[in-house]
């Protein structure tokens, strides 16, 4: 099984944090979707009639498109590739879009997931991230996809922003229980580099984030959500009932995927390939027949490394022998051997071979799968 991720790279404005890629003039809008619509036919072959088990609209924005947009890009996967009745279909929505009869029309597209970008319960958190919604709208966007039928819904948080004080957090956890969601995914703010937020931080406009406080945060999050009845089965995403996000868990199991729109990446097991991250050179190019992309075949260390890095954040784990058999035995050897140090800080554990991390460990996840990366040096 295979996904396909569809990135739609428009947003009303820019939120001061984000590093997507994303425009904000929507003047070759209607000439990306047909430029979409070719590159599908283009790379029809990519997945090699793998069955394809969930499509994902990310961007940008996805809900600016129209329910009709949405349709013939589907309508267009479909004639190409072999898609599972019961595939998941998530579209990333901003609340200001979902109006009621926005909603209703979406539902009819065959999108069975909706994946909200709220990221805060609190206007002056909003403001602070140059987010085009309020918290209003946040609320009633959620309530009206459940009304329009819509169960299968998760929202974005983020936390550890200098706007978010403890409270709030728990606040903006106990909104989103309250809106009954099976799913949360909840970020720590992080600074990069091109950003709006970077130079603000950089000027003394705004204060650095504050690594004591987004840790407190985190732990806030796993405390509250478990005690709810979530399962933290990734390190930033939390299910009730397996109601587990398909695609993204994909990615984690390291499957196969196509991705299709400026800056999308694709894998097929062998090579990684990302598309330009130009609205205007993808639109160009993909008009004269060809898909601008750049490939990377994967390296033994490569493979590994991202399979550690992936596989650690997971209540899945890491396993050693698929490590071994997969990757080749210098590679479990040293993940062994590096792991045993952070099983004696109580950071990881090893379940029958399979490494998981602990409670503790989750706050040192990133640091943790670096120092079990693999360098030939
Ligand atoms: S809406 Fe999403 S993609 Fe667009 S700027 Fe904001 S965070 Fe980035």
């Amino acid at each position: 099984m295979s996904g396909i991720y569809i990135h739609i790279p428009f947003c009303r404005q820019a939120c001061y944090y984000c590093d997507f890629h994303f425009s904000v003039s929507w003047k070759r809008k209607d000439d990306f979707v047909q430029a979409l619509l070719k590159e599908i036919e283009l790379q029809k072959n990519f997945l090699a009639n793998e069955k394809i088990s969930s499509v994902y609209f990310g961007g940008g924005t996805p809900s600016i498109l129209s329910a009709d947009e949405l349709k013939k890009i589907l309508f267009t996967l479909s004639k190409y590739h072999s898609i599972a009745d019961d595939a998941e279909m998530t579209l990333e929505a901003n609340p200001d879009d979902l109006t009621k009869e926005k909603i209703k029309d979406i539902g009819e597209t065959g999108i069975n997931r909706l994946s909200i970008g709220i990221q805060s319960f609190s206007d002056e958190d909003l403001k602070f991230m140059n987010r085009v919604h309020d918290s209003k709208q946040a609320i009633e966007s959620v309530k009206s996809a459940q009304d329009a039928g819509f169960r299968n819904i998760t929202i974005d948080l983020i936390y550890g922003t200098p706007t978010l004080a403890d409270e709030q957090w728990v606040k903006n956890l106990e909104q989103a229980f309250a809106l009954d969601v099976p799913h949360l995914s909840c970020y720590a703010l992080t600074v990069e580099t091109q950003t709006a937020l970077a130079q603000f931080i950089k000027k003394g406009k705004v204060a650095p984030v504050d690594e004591a406080k987004a840790a407190a945060q985190f732990e806030i999050l796993m405390k509250r959500s478990s005690q709810k009845g979530f399962e933290q089965y990734e390190v930033s995403n939390f299910a009730k009932a397996q109601m587990y996000s398909r695609h993204n868990s994909s990615y984690w199991r390291n499957e196969k995927y196509l991705g299709l729109g400026p800056s999308a990446h694709s894998y097929n097991g062998v090579s990684r390939q990302w598309n330009v991250a130009n609205n205007h050179l993808y639109i160009e190019a993909i008009n004269k027949g060809s898909v601008p992309f750049e490939e990377e075949i994967l390296t033994a260390v490569q493979k590994y490394n991202e399979y550690v890095l992936t596989s650690l954040r997971t209540r899945w784990g890491c396993d050693v022998m698929k490590i071994k058999n997969e990757f080749g035995e210098k590679f479990g050897e040293y993940f062994s051997k590096t792991a045993d140090d952070f099983i004696r800080q109580q950071w990881m554990e090893n379940r029958d071979r399979v490494y998981v991390l602990t409670h503790k460990g989750k706050f040192f996840a990133d640091r943790i799968s670096s120092d079990l990366f693999y360098s030939e040096d």
